[in-house]
């Protein structure tokens, strides 16, 4: 028996952790069952999809590779001193067929390069994505990496290891059968290594941080080498090792500030008893929650219940912590956990969150938080106020340079206000307040803050007796938006008031 693999898959399982030990898995018991299997494989910290497919395709730590959903989202993988694991058989076999089928698109996009010839399929619907899969096993890939994602839509949506996310964890068990069953169809499956790895679980709705339900994962290899039994410890990034081993390529010597995936102890014979148990991620910083709005150095110490409509902390859920509002989600909304206090919310292309029929008497404004980590490199829509019955429309977006006011009026006219970010903003995260006053007709816009902009709108424009109906990010956009922290007030904020934020935030 030849020693390396014809065939290697990776079959990727979002947001699974190790959430299928507490439900039934008989696919992966009957494939993985005489394999090497474990519950407790870690995920790279921050436990998030990119920073993770990231370290299993590139062999590297999250802080070496530097890829974050936004990034990825955004920018073609181009990094030439850390090639992919694409990159990398392709270069030792440059004839063979290598295929990506992932439903989260952003891994094809941002992880892989475009120049290593692999055949690159995408769908945002994990079961039309398996019978493409079968199809694709037809033409006998030489390596496959798959990417289900719908597990960890089910663990955002309701709540990671409840029974939604639990169902759906059997739902993708049958798809990991019918891909196996493809491999046995095309006659190779006796010469293929099979694994199954997730990249992170999750907590209460989102992840990020370093709980135990985030940061377990399940890793499984099953094939004519793999030995039966426990794999004492391994990383997400180390399934790039165990392919590398399995097609009989050099796997580069550990280096924790490059290459440093590395073959498991008890996966293959004679394999993996160097291995280096790297420290288990940066240890993630405790949790910092939203303070309880009627407690000490709650919200509602520092402003008037009566002068606010909305109060979001996006801590795993749209609640108004007032109650007085219902914020909804078009699309998709996801949580992590560093928010600029508990989590924050991933929205944008991937989902608008709305609030409809406000009603301001007096002025009105809006109070957020923006958490970025790739830069603004065209019009990034952030927040509008609608006007109902044609009255007036504000919105406020980022531009490359700034900001960008743009207002409506109920007799068609629209005028955009553009203005710099003062030079010292910081580039990861900003607070932005829009407020306006229909008593001077003036919008106010401060960063971080301090009072940045001011505009006086002209006749034609109403935001006196204003109904309205807001939305935040636009899923028609082509930017991930981080947002925390979302107030919304009746009234319109004063420069005056920019210590209360400031004490809130203890900015000082
Ligand atoms: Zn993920």
């Amino acid at each position: 028996m030849q020693y390396t693999y014809q065939y290697a898959v990776i079959i990727g399982i979002d947001g699974m952790g190790n959430f299928n030990k507490d439900t039934d898995t008989p696919e992966m018991d009957r494939i993985f069952g005489s394999g090497a299997q474990t519950l407790s494989a870690i995920s790279m910290y921050p436990t998030i999809s990119a920073q993770n497919w990231g370290a299993m395709l590139l062999g590297a730590n999250p802080e070496v590779h530097g890829l974050t959903n936004g990034i990825v989202s955004e920018n073609e993988y181009t990094n030439g001193s850390l090639p992919s694991l694409f990159s990398k058989i392709r270069r030792a076999f440059p004839d063979a067929l290598l295929c990506s089928y992932c439903n989260w698109n952003p891994i094809n996009h941002g992880i892989i390069e475009h120049n290593a010839d692999v055949e690159m399929r995408t769908s945002e619907d994990d079961a039309e994505l398996c019978a493409m899969i079968e199809k694709c096993i037809e033409k006998k890939p030489k390596f496959l990496f798959i990417q289900f994602d719908e597990v960890d839509g089910a663990g955002h949506r309701y709540g990671y290891g409840t029974e939604g996310h639990l169902n759906q964890i059997k739902v993708t068990d049958g798809y990991v059968g019918r891909v196996y069953d493809a491999y046995v169809r095309a006659g190779i499956a006796d010469d293929t290594l099979f694994t199954v790895i997730a990249d992170h679980g999750g907590y209460l709705h989102g992840h990020g941080s370093y709980t135990d339900t985030e940061k377990y994962i399940y890793l499984a290899a099953a094939g004519k080498t793999v030995r039966k039994g426990n794999i004492p410890a391994a990383r997400t990034k180390d399934i790039n090792a165990i392919i590398l081993h399995a097609f009989g390529l050099e796997v580069p010597p550990y280096d924790p500030l490059g290459y440093s995936a590395q073959v498991p102890a008890n996966i293959f014979d004679g394999c993996g008893a160097d291995y280096v148990d790297s420290p288990a991620g940066v240890k993630a910083p405790p949790h910092s929650p939203s303070p309880e709005i009627t407690g000490g150095n709650g919200l509602l110490k520092f402003f008037d219940k009566e002068d606010m409509s909305l109060a979001a902390f996006f801590d795993n859920s749209l609640d108004d912590e007032l109650g007085k509002t219902d914020l909804y989600a078009e699309g998709t909304v996801k949580y992590y956990s560093e928010g600029v206090r508990g989590s924050r919310a991933e929205i944008g292309s991937i989902g608008t969150l709305k609030a409809d029929n406000f009603r301001f008497e007096n002025g009105f404004a809006a109070a957020l938080w923006i958490i970025k980590d790739t830069p603004v490199t065209s019009f990034v829509p952030v927040m509008k106020f609608s006007g109902k019955e044609k009255s007036s429309s504000l919105s406020l977006g980022m531009t490359p340079e700034g900001l960008r006011l743009i207002l409506s009026s109920e007799n068609g006219n629209s005028e955009e206000f553009e203005t710099p970010l003062p030079s010292d903003t910081a580039k990861d995260k900003i607070h932005l307040i829009v407020s306006v006053n229909p008593q001077d007709e003036s919008v106010n816009v401060y960063v971080d803050f301090t009072h940045i902009f001011s505009v006086r709108y002209i006749t034609g424009y109403s935001f006196a007796d204003y109904s309205a109906d807001f939305s935040l990010g636009d899923r028609g956009a082509n930017y991930l938006l981080n947002v925390d922290d979302l107030f919304i007030f009746g009234r319109n904020i004063e420069t005056e008031e920019m210590n209360k934020f400031k004490n809130y935030y203890s900015i000082v």
